[in-house]
C-alpha cells in the first residue's frame, strides 16, 4: 500500500533580479513518487538539486506550485500539522531545538497540544520513556540543548518527532551534520525505530553510502527532476542513467567505475527551464535530441529512467 504519493509536483520561486524585474527559479519540476508503507524511500542528488524543497512541500512548510500529494488516497493538506501522521527531522539538530527550553518540554510539546486529556505527569512519563527509547537518560529531560553533543541533539530531535507515533518520517539530511561514528549510531537507531513502530521514511541525503545503508528504493534527483528510480540493489548493481553512474563512481567504497567516469562541470542554472535534458551539458553521451527534447521518466514498476539512451 502506498502511504505517501506525489503526482507531478513542481515548485518555482519568483526572484527579484532588478528594480522591477523578476525571474522564476524552478526548484522542483514534475516529480512523481510512491512511498510504500513500512519502507524507506531514498532521495539522493547534489546539493542544491531541489531535495529539501521537495521535503518541505511534503510536510506543508512550502506551498507547492502545482501537482498533488496524497496520504494513502486522500489529499495531504488536511493532514498537515497532524503530528500522528507526518513528522520531519532536519539536518541541524541545534537550530531545530529551542536553546532556551529544557529538552523535555520541547519533546513533550506536540504530545501535550494534541492529547489534551493527558496530565502533565503523563506527558512527563512519555518524555522519559521516549528519551530512553532513543538511547538517552531520562534525567536529560531537564537539560538544555547546549549541554548535549551533536549526536545526542539529533537523538532528541528524533524523540520529539516520534513521541506522537507518526506514520511517516521525512528525514532531510538527518545525519549530515554528524561525525562518522555518530552517523552510524543515529542511522541504526532510525532503522530500529522503523521496525518497532512500522514507520515509513522518505530519507533525503547527498551521501550515497548513507542512502544505500538505509533505503529500500532510491530516487536520483538532478536539477529539480527525478532521473532514475529503482530498488537499492539494482541501483548499485546496474545503474543506467549517466548521472547515476557518475554519482556512484564518485562515491568512496561504492564506486566500481571510479576510474572511468568523472563528473565534470556544474549543474545548470534553475533560473531557466531546460528545453532538453538537464544533464546534457555534462553528459558524454549527449546527442542533438538530448539538447532539444526532454526525456520523460519511463519504465516499469521496478526501474524508471529519464534518458533518451533507453527510450
Ligand atoms: Fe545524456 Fe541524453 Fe541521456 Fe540526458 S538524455 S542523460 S544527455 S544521453
Amino acid at each position: 500500500m502506498n502511504i505517501l504519493t506525489g503526482k507531478n509536483l513542481s515548485k518555482s520561486f519568483s526572484i527579484k533580479t532588478g528594480l522591477t524585474a523578476k525571474e522564476d527559479f524552478f526548484a522542483v519540476q514534475n516529480v512523481s513518487f510512491q512511498l510504500k508503507k513500512g519502507t524507506c524511500l531514498g532521495l539522493v542528488g547534489e546539493s542544491g538539486c531541489g531535495k529539501s524543497t521537495l521535503a518541505k512541500m511534503l510536510v506543508g512548510l512550502l506551498p507547492k506550485s502545482s501537482g498533488e500529494i496524497f496520504y494513502q488516497d486522500q489529499p495531504i493538506e488536511q493532514f498537515f500539522y497532524n503530528p500522528s501522521i507526518l513528522q520531519m527531522i532536519f539536518q541541524d539538530p541545534f537550530s531545530s531545538l529551542n536553546p532556551r527550553r529544557q529538552v523535555g518540554k520541547t519533546i513533550g510539546e506536540a504530545l501535550a497540544i494534541n492529547h489534551k486529556n493527558l496530565s502533565r505527569k503523563d506527558v512527563q512519563r512519555a518524555v522519559e520513556e521516549i528519551l530512553q527509547e532513543v538511547g538517552l537518560e531520562k534525567e536529560y529531560a531537564h537539560r538544555y540543548p547546549h549541554e548535549f553533543s551533536g549526536g545526542q541533539r539529533q537523538r532528541i530531535a528524533i524523540a520529539r518527532a516520534i513521541i506522537t507515533h507518526p506514520e511517516i518520517l521525512v528525514c532531510d539530511e538527518a545525519v549530515s551534520a554528524l561525525d562518522a561514528s555518530h552517523q552510524a549510531q543515529v542511522l541504526n537507531l532510525l532503522l530500529d525505530l522503523k521496525e518497532k513502530y512500522s514507520l515509513s521514511y522518505l530519507f533525503i541525503s547527498h551521501n550515497l553510502q548513507v542512502i544505500s545503508f538505509m533505503c529500500d528504493e532510491i530516487m536520483v534527483m538532478y536539477a529539480g527532476e527525478i532521473v532514475e528510480q529503482v530498488p537499492r540493489a539494482v541501483l548499485f548493481e546496474k545503474p543506467l542513467h549517466p548521472y547515476t553512474k557518475a554519482l556512484i563512481a564518485s562515491a568512496p567504497y561504492i564506486g566500481k567505475e571510479k576510474q572511468d567516469i568523472v563528473l565534470q562541470g556544474e549543474m545548470p542554472s534553475l533560473m531557466q527551464r531546460q528545453q532538453g535534458c538537464s544533464f546534457a551539458g555534462r553528459c558524454a553521451y549527449a546527442t542533438d535530441r538530448c539538447q532539444s527534447e526532454k526525456p520523460q521518466l519511463l519504465g516499469d514498476e521496478e526501474h524508471k529512467i529519464a534518458c533518451h539512451l533507453y527510450q
